[in-house]
């Protein structure tokens, strides 16, 4: 945040640098926005309407704020000989200090860490840059110079300050006298900007950008320079100057919701869809809602500004109000305009009114009403939609107990009936596809979707044809556990103890009990052997090829889930597994047959060993694994 002061010349006049993030960025954007430029427009008209909105929030309370001036409003002229493009407007404006940390420093957590992520590939940057959102510097891509001159709202007119720069790192600051608050925005456009000098590609672009901005946007009329008056029919209002979101749905164009989406959430991509309700009876609200084409950079910093904007009758409150939305749907940006809450209603009354409460579950249930509309009319897209923010709603089911059946049929998994790793099978593709008798859903957690398609655990749904899903990112031994049912139809982790496979008659159960008599006395010898390692051995019926794996009972905590817990310095009950043998498998015939109490030992800690490695990808024995097999194939060679 710091800015030296470079020179100061008088008492209220100095040159500051800017601080090395502004430097940066500043350097970036006017290389990689160069084809974008004229969003600078709408940067500036956004600022000047954010202003006039924050005045008329604070003129609730201090009438006098609106001195004799109560029509908010931007002007912008333009003077194609000079090169001048002036915006103004009469909002809230800016003290000394404000205009120092505003103009001066980016406010934003994570800028340092954003600006290293940029590739100098402009193209790429260019979208990045979108999506942090360049503001009021954006004038420089368009501007060798500019000059700001700004009041705030109720300040004397003596105490006005003056800001200017030529973007290469410094900027000078004077105290000046200004009789109207509000901040005037001077660019002094470079020789390849000269279009913005011209009053038809002015009104044009804010036609395009900024038709929506609700309060009116004047331009300044052609005409004589020295004509004397200026009267108030010079100045033509360009746009529609009503909020977009109070409009009936049916007369707003797709280029219109668009255009507000960018205004709203400071992006340069489309919305990839968005939804528009208005909602009477008990509370009365209009909601906008936009799911982005993008994540943002700060999607996973927890403390960064996230929510809609609040208005209340249609007068602006806030910036990111969060209490209207969960978490796991912090991507979702827009607006909320309440017909009920009290104007004066502060970030603290938000958080314990019962009808923001009661407005948070309608505008979710909206959410994801709009996120399944999206899967069922457009999957491709939707596909995009998981890649961006499939992470972020898997945090769904264990905050929004309410909507769980929602947010599952949302979910999507890799699957072993999908030749990829793309996690693009959702539990109602699943269902469908279920073989006769099947009623459970079956998934299986690993450490990476390779290590999973070769796990032995798949074996004998592989032989059913059953399609088990596969689960490796992080959280998603968590979101099971959160899970626990679709419907009536159970999640089953496959490498749980107690598996009972669709078609599995009493037959195989009766083959179970038999075998385990058959091989009484090898499993009795098993047990003993590995007493340390393992809480039971059973014969399994879900073993073809492999020896045997190692099950968990119901309530064990799995590997992934575990290893969480211990990183986060949990200490985690030792829980032992249960061994399951493949009584067919050649190795277990040898260890039936093998007298000698010492290699017995040793050959059943093998297939522990191997058992453990299917199920987890590690040992906790590797060096004593390394020479039992040493001995083996030494064995094996003489
Ligand atoms: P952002 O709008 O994303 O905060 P900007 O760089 O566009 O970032 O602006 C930085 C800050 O400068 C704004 O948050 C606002 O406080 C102040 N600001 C910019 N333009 C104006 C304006 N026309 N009137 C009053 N304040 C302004």
């Amino acid at each position: 945040m710091t800015q030296t002061v470079i020179r100061k010349m008088t008492a209220n006049e100095e040159t500051l640098g800017f601080q090395t993030e502004v430097k940066q960025l500043l350097h970036l954007m006017v290389h990689s926005l160069y084809s974008n430029r004229e969003i600078f427009l709408r940067e500036l008209i956004s600022n000047a309407n954010d202003a006039c909105d924050k005045l008329r929030f604070l003129a609730l309370d201090a009438p006098d704020l609106m001195e004799a001036d109560a029509e908010m409003s931007v002007r912008i002229s333009v003077d194609p000989e000079s090169k001048e493009l002036v915006i103004s407007d009469n909002g809230i404006g800016m003290t000394r200090d404000d205009v120092i940390s505003n103009l001066g420093t980016i406010a934003k957590s994570g800028t340092a860490e954003f600006i290293k992520n940029l590739s100098g590939d402009s193209k790429q940057d260019a979208n990045l840059i979108g999506q942090f959102g360049v503001g009021f510097y954006s004038a420089f891509i368009v501007a060798d110079r500019v000059v700001v001159r700004t009041r705030r709202a109720g300040n004397d007119a003596a105490d006005a300050v003056e800001w200017s720069s030529d973007g290469d790192g410094q900027y000078t600051i004077k105290t000046i006298e200004k009789a109207e608050r509000g901040t005037e925005i001077r660019l002094t456009l470079k020789e390849d900007a000269s279009e913005f000098g011209e009053t038809y590609r002015i009104r044009h672009l804010v036609t395009k950008y900024s038709d929506h901005v609700s309060i009116p946007v004047y331009l300044k009329n052609d005409v004589e320079k020295d004509d004397e008056s200026e009267a108030k029919s010079e100045w033509d209002q360009v746009n529609q100057a009503t909020a977009l979101w109070t409009r009936p749905r049916t007369e707003i164009t797709d280029e219109e919701y668009t255009e507000f989406y960018k205004h709203v959430a400071h992006d340069f991509e489309d919305p990839m869809t968005w939804s528009h309700h208005k909602v009477e009876g008990k509370s009365e609200y209009t909601g906008l809602l936009y799911v982005p084409a993008r994540a943002p950079y700060d999607l996973w910093n927890r403390e960064s500004p996230r929510g809609l904007k609040l208005y209340v009758q249609r007068v602006f409150i806030m910036d990111r109000a969060e209490e209207f939305l969960p978490l796991y749907l912090r991507f979702i940006r827009g607006v909320v305009d309440s017909s009920d809450l009290s104007l004066n209603v502060s970030r603290e009354i938000l958080q314990k009114d019962a009808r923001v409460e009661a407005m948070k579950s309608a505008v979710t249930r909206r959410a994801l009403d709009m996120l399944a509309k999206l899967a069922k009319d457009d999957s491709e897209k939707y596909q995009k939609f998981w890649e961006m923010f499939g992470e972020c709603l898997k945090e769904g089911p264990a905050e929004d107990h309410q909507n769980k059946e929602r947010i599952t049929k949302l979910l999507r998994f890799a699957s072993t009936h999908a030749s990829t790793p793309a996690q693009n099978v959702g539990v109602e593709d699943y269902i469908a596809r279920m073989v006769d008798g099947q009623k459970d859903i079956y998934y299986l957690v690993a450490e990476s979707h390779t290590n999973a398609l070769g796990s032995p655990y798949l074996e004998a749904f592989k032989k059913r044809g059953i399609e088990v899903l596969v689960l490796s990112d992080r959280i998603d031994e968590w979101l099971m556990g959160h899970l626990q049912e679709y419907k009536d139809h159970q999640f089953v982790d496959v490498t749980r103890d107690g598996l009972e496979l669709p078609g599995e008659g009493k037959d195989e159960k009766k083959e179970q009990k038999k075998e385990s008599k058959e091989h009484k006395a090898l499993i009795k010898r098993m047990k003993e052997a590995l007493t340390e390692q393992v809480e039971d051995v059973k014969p399994s019926v879900r073993l073809t090829d492999s020896a045997a794996v190692l099950v968990l009972t119901e309530h064990d905590m799995g590997p992934q889930m575990r290893q969480i817990m211990e990183a986060a310095g949990q200490a985690m009950p030792v829980s032992k597994p249960i061994l399951e043998i493949n009584t067919d498998h050649s190795l277990l015939m040898r260890l039936e047959s093998e007298a000698d109490e010492g290699r017995f030992k040793e050959l059943a800690r093998l297939v522990f060993d191997h058992a453990q490695l299917g199920a987890e990808g590690k040992l906790d024995d590797a060096p004593g694994y390394l020479k039992r097999v040493n001995a083996l194939l030494t064995e094996l060679s003489v």
